[in-house]
Formats: structure tokens, C-alpha cells, sequence
């Protein structure tokens, strides 16, 4: 029973730190997500996938923008985010590639 008692003890420490820190999560990923340099449009993987900042530039369906692409990982509102197509970049969440993927 003590043991039982310590054991939930912990775990209430650990969920406590855990939802201490949650809100500050996000900044960090805002923060690294703004060091990173933007994609631009004339880089050899950006022209052999249309990379286009504006995706009104693209034959893309007037739908499909980064910012809804499941590839796409910036933060909701934001101009830029990363995208696992382009690691170490952001893309512009009005942009838009050949490599869209709707999200589930
Ligand atoms: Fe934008 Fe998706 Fe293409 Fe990345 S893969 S550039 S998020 S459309």
C-alpha cells in the first residue's frame, strides 16, 4: 500500500512537471521554425516539385495551399512553417508543391 502510495505520488509530480512546461512547447517550435532560412523558389528541389510561395501561381486546385498539406508543420496563423519535403527550410503557408498531400 505505501509502495502504491509513493508510486502515485511520483506519477502526480511527473504529470504536474509535464503540464507545467506543455504551454512552452509551442514557442520553442515557433522559435526554431523562424531561424530557419525560407525555401526559395529557385532551388533545385523547389523548381523540379513547382514550388511556388503563392500558390494562385500554380496550377494547383485553389485548395491546396502549405497550410493544409500534411507535409506542412507550421504553427496555425503563422506565414511559414517547416516541411519534411524541404528539411532545414520553411515554406510559405500560401505556397504550394507538386508534393501536397491532403491530411487525414
Ligand atoms: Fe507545401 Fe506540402 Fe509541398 Fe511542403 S509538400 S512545399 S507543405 S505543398
Amino acid at each position: 500500500m505505501k509502495g502504491q502510495c509513493f508510486s502515485r505520488r511520483r506519477f502526480l509530480k511527473s504529470a504536474a512537471k509535464g503540464a507545467a512546461i506543455a504551454p512552452f512547447i509551442p514557442l520553442v517550435q515557433v522559435a526554431s521554425a523562424q531561424d530557419l532560412p525560407q525555401l526559395g523558389e529557385s532551388e533545385p528541389t523547389a523548381v523540379a516539385l513547382g514550388y511556388k510561395h503563392d500558390a494562385t501561381q500554380t496550377a494547383a486546385p485553389e485548395s491546396r495551399t502549405c497550410a493544409n498539406c500534411m507535409l506542412y508543420s507550421g504553427v496555425p496563423d503563422a506565414a511559414w512553417g517547416p516541411c519534411q519535403i524541404f528539411p532545414g527550410k520553411v515554406v510559405a503557408a500560401a505556397g504550394w508543391c507538386s508534393a501536397w498531400a491532403a491530411r487525414p
